[in-house]
């Protein structure tokens, strides 16, 4: 698109939000090139920040018109370069529609606007009630970018993912349309819109009222972090843990350079010479907590384990947590550069891609540090470089890939909880067939025909709606009249 037609389109919005929330200034759009992942950086055309859903709407519609390629934004904290803008496009940021519109505990739901961080929910619903997704970028993260994402967290492992909160979205349709799907009720008839909606990582419109599912905060937590000299057997100790049938609240490990790095930024007491560290929460009723707690202090010990520390008090829990939560952004304390990474392996594959990790580290001459969500086989492996240095970025860049083919071929996935975004849309075709990515790809186009919305993101590569790449040949369904190409 031309510079006047966007400058046109700029001045839409003016009329739509006034002029002081829409930016053209390069130094000022600058803030908005890239997510959490700064490899990806592109100056968007436009950026805007509407206030009210009529406001996004207005918005959505002037691009559907001008035929303007347009990527949503709420905090930008994203890991796979799901919000990077688009060249000569519109960048709609939603951290404005900040409301909590509705705090309704007799029935555990609370309705909230997209840029709500997740942190606010907690904080709006009181001690009693819990919301449990809880990603450790929770401070500034946003409710409208968790449903995107379908973000996870420490505590996913018991009580699962954003997209198992998520009652019901007010959406802005491409063409601008809002209409509502799902509510506060469970288990509405018709198709699953809002499950098709949670993960779709900005690509089928915009959420601008949410309905979360709550529910009653569990009545007391036990927090311990036990040490061991090596990866493996804290890898052991989770196994046994998980098949005596307990359920914690979380199970979270780190290894010898993520403690060290942590421990340098948060002074939370890990010894620095531990192997690996695991962090085993239990929660529900004081009784069984304190049996389950017993149990498992007690399969850390048959484990091999040379030290537990047990949190006391509140403080001690949250300062437990506090390294736990810091460890992506404590890799700046032992590496100028670091790449995260995010898959998924069975939790029984934990020990064998933990070795294939160390053995890829040696052939490329990088450290990598390990922080993950053992409970549910989610890695976190943060590739460590020097971007100064000629050649170390793109050593990490391929490191960090064979990473992830390392966990699909131990039947794995390419992502447990960051997204594909731009990062990881290479390795699609390796976790998919050609004709699950078809049916992806019918779904994305049957909510927006013209591909504006966060285009090439997710699918490997980009495509009109209904083109197959390739000589044409029948999909199975089409085959069997189920479904028909358009
Ligand atoms: C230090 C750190 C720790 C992290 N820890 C975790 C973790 O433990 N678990 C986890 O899951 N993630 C984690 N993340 C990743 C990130 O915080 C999450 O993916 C988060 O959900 C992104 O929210 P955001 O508001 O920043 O979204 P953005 O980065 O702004 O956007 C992410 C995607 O959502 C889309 N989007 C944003 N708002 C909307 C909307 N209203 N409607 C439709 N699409 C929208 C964007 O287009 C984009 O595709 C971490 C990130 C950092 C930097």
């Amino acid at each position: 698109m031309g510079g006047k037609d966007l400058r046109a389109l700029a001045e839409r919005f003016a009329q739509i939000c006034g002029p002081h929330r829409v930016l053209t200034d390069r130094d000022r759009l600058a803030t908005y090139r890239s997510d959490g992942l700064l490899h990806f950086q592109v100056m968007p055309g436009v950026a805007v920040l509407p206030e009210t859903t009529a406001e996004v709407a207005a918005v959505v519609a002037a691009c559907h018109d001008a035929g303007v390629p347009w990527v949503a934004r709420g905090s930008g904290t994203g890991l796979s370069g799901g919000a990077v803008p688009v060249e000569d496009g519109v960048l709609i940021v939603l951290s404005r529609m900040r409301r909590i519109l509705d705090v309704d505990t007799a029935n555990l739901r609370v309705v909230v606007e997209p840029g709500v961080t997740n942190v606010q929910v907690s904080q709006a619903i009181g001690p009693g009630y819990y919301y449990p997704p809880d990603p450790s970028s929770q401070i500034v993260c946003s409710i409208g970018g968790n449903v995107a994402e379908n973000s996870g967290g420490a505590h996913c492992f018991k009580y699962g993912f954003t997209t198992n909160y998520v009652m019901g979205l007010e959406l802005v349709l491409p063409d601008g349309e809002v209409v509502t799907v799902g509510g506060k009720e469970c288990d509405l008839p018709g198709y699953d819109l809002v499950g098709a909606f949670v993960g779709s990582e900005g690509t089928l419109g915009i959420a601008t009222k949410i309905v979360l599912r709550l529910i009653p905060a569990p009545e007391h937590r036990e927090t311990l972090v036990a040490y061991f000299n090596d990866m493996e057997h804290a890898g052991h100790a989770v196994s046994d843990v998980v098949a005596s049938g307990i359920l914690p609240g979380a199970i979270e490990m780190m290894d010898n350079l993520a403690i060290r790095a942590t421990e340098e930024a948060t002074h939370a007491g890990y010894p620095l010479d531990a192997g690996a560290a695991l962090i085993i929460e239990v929660d529900g009723p004081v009784s069984e907590c304190k049996a389950t707690f017993d149990e498992v202090v007690e399969i850390c010990k048959r484990n091999g384990c040379t030290g537990v520390r047990v949190a006391e008090d509140e403080h001690q829990r949250q300062l437990i947590w506090k390294a736990r939560k810091a460890a992506f952004a404590a890799m700046g304390r032992i590496s100028p550069n670091y790449y995260v990474q995010d898959s998924v392996i069975p939790r029984t594959g934990l020990a064998e891609v933990l070795n294939r990790i160390e053995q890829l580290s040696r052939e490329h001459r990088l450290r990598v540090a390990n922080v993950f969500h053992a409970g549910d086989g989610n890695l976190h492996p943060l590739v460590l470089y020097d971007h100064s240095v000629e050649g170390e970025a793109e050593r990490a860049e391929k490191l960090a890939g064979e990473i992830v083919l390392a966990c699909v071929h131990a039947g794995g996935s390419i992502t447990g909880e960051h997204g594909v975004g731009l990062d990881k849309k290479a390795y699609m075709a390796d976790m998919f067939a050609e004709e699950d990515l078809d049916c992806f790809q019918k779904l994305r186009c049957s909510f927006d025909p013209e591909q504006l919305v966060n285009p090439g993101k997710v699918m490997p590569t980009p495509r009109l709606c209904g083109e197959v790449p390739g000589p044409y040949r029948q999909h199975p369904l089409e085959r069997a009249g189920v479904a028909e190409r358009f």
